[in-house]
């Protein structure tokens, strides 16, 4: 595999209202829709949709939601070969440590292994260790949801870690609403053991700290008409994983550069997984 991420799975049930509901409020909403979502799912079909050989290794409950979840994944090439089914809702939270031997050689014979946080973060460390010790594996840690006291091992155990800016703040205490800001959070990243750290910056691009450099750099993202940042993130790291898997030439920072350009693409239609573009949709330059 070019990418293998273990992570989650959720069904989005989208409602277009004019205000949130007050408590008691019924409220009429003008759209309804349904998508396939969670960040690991996300993540994995971006790099999916751009051309990476993917993974996924994940635990759906056995009924419509998950059953449509697993067709979406094989209509967009995903390899669920090692999926586990179980009769619960919440099955992300299933996933343990039995499935995760089970699938490990897809974590080892993978170029690049991604993990989130919405699953049990045991779990997402675990698959750090095992692609870690194949050596030639890189692995990429995006810590969301975020937690205040996340486990240092997390910080050894990637190559790459890239949180948003709320995502900086809570792991460090301090606050990234400035590029400036983010520098020094991704800096205090850095003596916490990351190796790299990029932090992204929603319309203002993203930072970039290499293990090579001292130096922090700015990518600022081209100005468009986003009408749905829902799953820009995902967008860029499933980008950006498929760059590192399929481009080991490229720079972090180039990775990272080209992963912006396909991210504010998505931000310009409506949806998650629907609004990621596929490689034929991109500027050729790109790849
Ligand atoms: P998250 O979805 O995790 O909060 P961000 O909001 O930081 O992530 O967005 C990730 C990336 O998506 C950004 O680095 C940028 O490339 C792109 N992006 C997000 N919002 C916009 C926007 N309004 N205009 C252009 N690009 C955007």
């Amino acid at each position: 595999m070019d990418v293998t991420v273990v992570g989650s799975c959720n069904v989005d049930l989208i409602s277009y209202v004019p205000h949130l509901p007050k408590p008691g409020e019924t409220l009429q909403g003008s759209k309804f829709s349904m998508g396939y979502g969670g960040k690991g799912a996300n993540q994995c079909v971006m790099a999916s949709k751009l051309g990476a050989s993917t993974a996924m290794i994940s635990k759906v409950g056995k009924d419509t939601f998950g059953d449509g979840f697993i067709k979406n994944f094989q209509d967009l090439g995903v390899n669920t070969a090692q999926n586990s089914i179980v009769i619960v809702p919440g099955a992300n939270l299933l996933l343990n440590s039995d499935d995760l031997s089970k699938a490990e050689s897809f974590i080892q014979t993978s170029k690049v292994v991604v993990c989130q946080l919405e699953i049990d973060p045991v779990i997402s460390l675990a698959a750090l260790k095992v692609a870690r010790q194949q050596g030639s594996v890189k692995t990429v840690f995006n810590p969301a949801p975020a937690l205040p006291s996340l486990d240092k091992e997390f910080y050894m155990n990637c190559d790459v870690i890239v949180p948003n800016e709320t995502e900086a703040e809570i792991l460090t205490g301090l606050p990234v609403q400035t590029v400036e800001e983010a520098d020094i959070a991704a800096k205090r990243l850095r003596e916490l053991g990351c190796k790299n750290v990029i932090v992204t910056l929603g319309s203002n691009g993203c930072i970039v700290l290499e293990q090579s450099s001292d130096g922090i750099i700015h990518l600022p993202a081209p100005s468009v008409n986003a009408v749905d940042t829902t799953g820009a993130g995902d967008s860029f790291i499933g980008s950006l994983a498929y760059f590192m898997s399929k481009r080991p030439d490229l720079s972090l920072t180039e990775c990272a550069r080209r992963a912006i350009q396909i991210a504010s693409v998505s931000v310009q239609y409506p949806g998650t997984q629907t609004s990621f573009p596929t490689q034929d949709k991109l500027p050729e330059q790109l790849f």
